[in-house]
């Protein structure tokens, strides 16, 4: 198997890199560099530069707004995205419901929410999770009734990532109750406009406030928003959640960070000389840096197997790539704590507003060490916990 990028493909990737480096607001780049969190503008603002530039959907049919790049093109393109750093596109739109949408809407719903996905005039979220009903989504309860030419939705979702900002949800419901809980579920577009949606934000541990809680009481939704056939929503979910192969283990993301921290620890000093001489700093940092190199091996290698896969069925290797990218991750944000020492302890997240006006202590990037650190346990959690991912392994690679 040949790693290397073709001469082709490295033009294209200085392309991509002359692009991002010309393209890329410095306001918001350094608030990437920096871990602090985004606003919903800088999220808009971003992946309308993305979209001018006809990239806001690369993996998209050209029909509807793809490039019609090759796997590699695509992460490379993805790969730099992460090491500029650039905000990825907003991926309850581009990489889960605009998919499903192309590949089980109508025409109408096509016509209807791809462009404006593709130019985030929609800004959607996912309704999925429940409580009771995560890892074991299946057993999902929020009921969805026929009444005349629209369903008629009551129940709570939660865990909804940035449902503050969205014009739309899309929603796993349940029409079947009698059926099997997998063959009882229908998959729903719904306005968040509608009356009888009511969000109240669940404040994480890092003080942000990126999930919430989504509630429904008598929400009327047209016939018309269902996504292909009633009770089929667990197939669309299932294609939706597999869809997702490579730059789940965000290596160049980590390859940023770790320049980072290798840059503060040759700066940063403790007991009189630079971090960066300490050996059993450096011996992790050697370590993670070792780690991520095998990680970057093991995606390519996905990245290469895909040329011959059925790109409708997810890879399980990509689960080596979300359980080793998420440790990987979180590693990053403890050298940083390292290196931050006591500057780390009075922080506050970067969008909490305790009235005090307090300037930070210490250096200004030691603020946002302790909430990203806090921040990134999340990783391991969502999109289908570790601890499910090595079940998958168990199954699909080793046959247990
Ligand atoms: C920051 C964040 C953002 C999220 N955003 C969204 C969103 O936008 N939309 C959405 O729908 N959901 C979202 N989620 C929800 C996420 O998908 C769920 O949290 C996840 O599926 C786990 O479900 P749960 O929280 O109910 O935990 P549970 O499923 O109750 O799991 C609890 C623990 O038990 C373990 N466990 C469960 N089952 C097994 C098993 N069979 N074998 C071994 N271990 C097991 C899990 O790994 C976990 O450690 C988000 C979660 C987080 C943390």
């Amino acid at each position: 198997m040949d790693l290397r990028f073709t001469p082709e493909e490295i033009a294209f990737r200085d392309e991509v890199r002359a692009f991002l480096g010309a393209a890329l607001p410095e306001p918001i780049r350094r608030k990437m560099v920096e871990g602090r969190h985004l606003t919903k503008s800088d999220i808009v603002t971003w992946q309308r530069i993305l979209n001018a530039k006809g990239w806001a959907v690369p993996h998209w049919p050209v029909e509807w707004g793809g490039t019609g790049w090759s796997p590699v093109q695509q992460y490379i393109f993805l790969d730099e995205l992460q090491q500029a750093p650039a905000p990825p596109p907003l991926p309850f739109g581009v990489s889960m419901v605009g998919p499903v949408i192309i590949a089980f809407g109508s025409e109408a719903q096509k016509r209807r929410f791809l462009p404006r996905i593709a130019n985030l005039d929609d800004w959607w979220c996912q309704g999925f999770s429940e409580p009771g009903a995560g890892s074991d989504l299946a057993s999902l309860k929020t009921a969805a009734k026929r009444e005349g030419d629209h369903y008629v939705v009551n129940g709570q979702k939660i865990w909804t990532t940035m449902a503050q900002h969205a014009d739309w949800i899309f929603c796993l419901v349940r029409t079947d109750t009698q059926a099997k809980k997998q063959e009882g579920i229908t998959f729903l577009l719904i306005d968040m406009k509608t009356p009888g949606i009511t969000v109240r934000p669940i404040v994480t541990i890092d003080g942000g406030a990126e999930v919430n809680e989504v509630f429904f009481d008598d929400v009327r939704v047209p016939l018309e928003n269902r996504v292909g056939a009633e009770n089929k929503g667990w197939d669309y979910a299932k294609f939706l959640l597999g869809n997702e192969r490579t730059g789940i283990a965000r290596v160049a993301l980590s390859k940023e960070r770790i320049r980072r921290i290798r840059a503060l620890a040759a700066v940063e000093r403790a007991d009189g000389r630079p971090i960066l001489e300490n050996e059993r700093f450096r011996e992790k940092l050697a370590a993670l840096e070792v780690e991520l190199k095998a990680l970057e091996m093991t995606q390519l290698r996905v990245v290469a197997a895909e040329r011959r896969r059925d790109r409708n069925t997810p890879d399980p290797y990509s689960s080596i790539l979300k359980i080793k990218g998420a440790e990987i991750q979180q590693a990053t944000t403890e050298l940083m704590l390292e290196i931050a020492g006591p500057y780390a302890l009075p922080y506050r997240a970067d969008d909490a507003t305790d009235g005090t006006n307090e300037p930070p202590i210490g250096p200004d990037w030691a603020a946002t060490a302790a909430p990203t650190y806090f921040n990134w346990r999340k990783i391991s959690i969502y999109g289908g916990s570790n601890e499910i991912q090595r079940n998958i392994i168990a199954k699909a690679i080793l046959g247990l």
